[in-house]
C-alpha cells in the first residue's frame, strides 16, 4: 500500500499536517510536486517566483534525503491528469495534501474530490497555511468580516492556534525508484540575462532558511518593529513573506515562537502585538480571497468598475523600470526588480503613485508584483493593490493621495534608501535628494546630473495629477 503526498505551497516537513497524517498511515511514502502552470491559467507562478520554487525545491529535496532517505518526485503538467495517473503508475491508495485558497486551487480540489471519490481512492486535504481557516471567523450574522480590526478582535477573541507540530518520524515504508524530472529541466531559473544574479546572497529559500530569518528577527528587529518597519533603509521587518507564501514555515511556528519570545521578555509585549497583527492582515486577505473569489480581477467595492482608468503604455513602463523622477517611487521599482522584493512601505508608496498620480489600473500594478515579486502571493498581492487604489475591504480611501517626496522625507530622511536603489543621485545633498527636479543648476552639476538625461524629470506634476486623481474618482462616484 502506498499514499502520495502532494506538497503544494507548503515546502516543509515540520507542521505540516497532511505530511504528518500521511506518514501515519504507515503506507509507504511517496512524496511529490507537480509545477501545474495548467490549472493556475493566468496566475500560474511568475518569473521571480520560480527561482523562489528552484531553490525552496532544492532544500527540501535535501532535506527529504537527509530525514528520510528518500526524494522528491517531479512532474510537470496537470495536477488533475497527474495524480490519477501517478495512483495507476503506483498503485497507491490515497493522496494526501495541504488546502489552498486561490479560486483555482479551490476549484482543482473539488475536481480531484470527485474524481478521486469515483476511483475509491482516499483524498484528503489538511488546515496548514493559515492561524484560522476561512469559516472560522465570522461575523455575529455569520458572514465574512469586511473590516480588519473587527476581524482581528474575533481572532483573538478565540482559542489560541494550536501548538506547531515538530518533524514527523520516519515513514515506516517508502516507494523508490520512480521516474521523476530534474529541476534543471524545469527550467526555472533566469539565464539570459540572469536577472537574478546574486539573488542567494539575499535569499536563502527553504525552511532552514526561514528558521534563520525568524530567528533574526526575534532576536533584533522586534525590539523595534512599530517604528522600525516603517524605514525601509533599515531591517525593521522579518523578510519572512517568500518563505510564508511557499510554505516553507508555518503560521503558528511564526506565531508561538514570538509567544515564546515576548514569555521570555515581557517588554516587547506591544511589539510583538504589532507583528502578530500584520500576520494577521495575511490571514484577513486569505478570507476575503476565499469568500471573494473574484478579488485578484473586480473591484471589491463595486462603484470603482466606473472608475475612469487611464491608459498609459509609456508612462506604465517608467513605473516599472523606476524612471518616473520621483526618487522615492523610482528606488521602490528598482528594490523589486533587484531583489524580488520591496518593502511595505514602498509598495504603498509605488501603488499609489500608480494608481492615483497615472491613474492606472491597479491590475496592471497587481500583475506587475506578481511576475517581480518572490513573495507574490494571490491573497495578499490582490488584497494589498485593492487597499491602495480604495477599492478593496476596509481600504484606505482614494482621496488619500500620497505625496511621493514628503513619504521620501518622512520615512528615508538621511535618504540612505534612496541613495542605495537609483545610485545616480547618490551626490544630491539630502535637501534635493528626494526633488532633484527643484535643485539649483550648480548643485545638480557638482552631483554629475543632467535632468532628462541621466536621470528622468517627473513624468508627472504631484499637484496637477493629484487634482486630475480626485476629479476622477467624483465621476466614479457620481456614476454609481
Ligand atoms: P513583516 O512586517 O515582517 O510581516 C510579517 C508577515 O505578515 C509578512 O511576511 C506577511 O506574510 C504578513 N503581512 C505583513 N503585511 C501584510 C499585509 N499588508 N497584507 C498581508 N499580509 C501581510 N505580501 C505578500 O506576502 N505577497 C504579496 O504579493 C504582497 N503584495 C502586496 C502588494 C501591495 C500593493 C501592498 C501594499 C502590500 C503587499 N503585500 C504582499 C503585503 C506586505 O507588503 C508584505 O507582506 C511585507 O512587506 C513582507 O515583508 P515582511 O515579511 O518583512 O513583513
Amino acid at each position: 500500500e502506498a499514499i502520495i503526498f502532494w506538497f503544494r505551497q507548503d515546502l516543509r516537513l515540520k507542521d505540516n499536517p497532511g505530511l504528518d497524517a500521511a506518514i501515519a498511515s504507515g503506507k509507504a511514502l511517496i512524496p511529490v510536486y507537480i509545477l501545474d502552470d495548467e490549472s493556475p491559467s493566468q496566475w500560474r507562478l511568475g518569473q521571480a517566483s520560480r527561482w523562489w520554487l528552484h531553490h525552496s525545491l532544492s532544500a527540501l529535496n535535501k532535506e527529504l534525503k537527509q530525514h528520510y532517505g528518500t526524494e522528491l518526485i517531479l512532474r510537470r503538467g496537470s495536477a488533475k491528469t497527474l495524480l490519477p495517473k501517478l495512483c495507476d503508475e503506483t498503485g497507491a491508495d490515497a493522496v494526501f495534501c495541504s488546502r489552498q485558497y486561490e479560486p483555482w486551487a479551490a476549484a482543482l480540489e473539488q475536481d480531484l474530490h470527485h474524481l478521486f471519490q469515483y476511483r475509491a481512492i482516499s483524498f484528503k486535504r489538511f488546515a496548514g497555511s493559515l492561524l484560522f481557516e476561512p469559516g472560522s471567523i465570522l461575523t455575529q450574522a455569520g458572514g465574512p468580516f469586511k473590516v480588519f480590526t473587527a476581524f482581528w478582535r474575533r481572532c483573538r477573541s478565540g482559542p489560541e492556534p494550536a501548538l506547531p507540530l515538530g518533524l514527523p518520524k520516519a515513514p515506516q515504508s517508502l516507494r523508490t525508484g520512480l521516474a521523476s524530472d530534474t529541476l534543471t529541466d524545469w527550467q526555472l531559473l533566469p539565464d539570459s540575462p540572469n536577472w537574478a544574479a546574486g539573488w542567494e546572497t539575499l535569499w536563502q529559500p527553504g525552511a532552514e532558511g526561514a528558521a534563520q530569518r525568524l530567528q533574526q528577527f526575534l532576536n533584533a528587529a522586534i525590539d523595534d518593529y512599530q517604528d522600525a518597519r516603517d524605514i525601509p533603509a533599515q531591517v525593521g521587518t522579518s523578510l519572512l513573506s517568500a518563505h510564508l507564501s511557499f510554505g516553507e514555515i508555518s503560521p503558528r511556528m511564526v506565531w508561538h515562537a514570538t509567544k515564546a519570545k515576548v514569555a521570555q521578555e515581557h517588554s516587547l509585549l506591544e511589539q510583538s502585538n504589532k507583528f502578530l497583527s500584520e500576520l494577521a492582515w495575511r490571514e484577513f486577505s486569505h478570507h476575503l480571497l476565499h469568500f471573494f473569489p473574484q478579488l485578484p480581477q473586480e473591484p471589491f467595492k463595486a462603484q470603482f468598475a466606473h472608475f475612469p482608468w487611464e491608459s498609459n503604455p509609456t508612462a506604465l513602463q517608467a513605473w516599472q523600470q523606476g524612471q518616473t523622477g520621483y526618487p522615492m517611487v523610482d528606488a521602490g521599482m528598482r528594490e523589486l526588480w533587484q531583489s524580488g522584493y520591496m518593502h511595505n512601505r514602498l509598495r504603498m508608496i509605488v501603488a499609489s503613485f500608480l494608481t492615483k498620480h497615472l491613474r492606472l489600473h491597479w491590475r496592471l500594478g497587481e500583475r506587475w508584483f506578481w511576475d517581480c515579486l518572490v513573495d507574490a502571493n494571490l491573497a495578499n498581492n490582490a488584497s494589498g493593490w485593492q487597499w491602495v487604489a480604495g477599492s478593496g475591504a476596509d481600504a484606505s480611501p482614494y482621496f488619500r493621495i500620497f505625496n511621493p517626496t514628503t513619504q521620501g522625507e518622512k520615512f528615508d530622511p538621511q535618504g540612505d534608501y534612496i541613495r542605495r536603489w537609483v545610485p545616480e543621485l547618490a551626490g544630491l545633498p539630502n535637501k534635493y535628494l528626494h526633488q532633484p527636479s527643484k535643485a539649483p543648476a550648480k548643485v545638480l552639476e557638482q552631483a554629475g546630473l543632467v535632468l532628462g538625461e541621466n536621470y528622468p524629470l517627473p513624468i508627472v506634476e504631484h499637484s496637477s495629477a493629484r487634482e486630475q486623481a480626485l476629479s476622477a474618482y467624483a465621476v466614479a462616484r457620481e456614476s454609481f
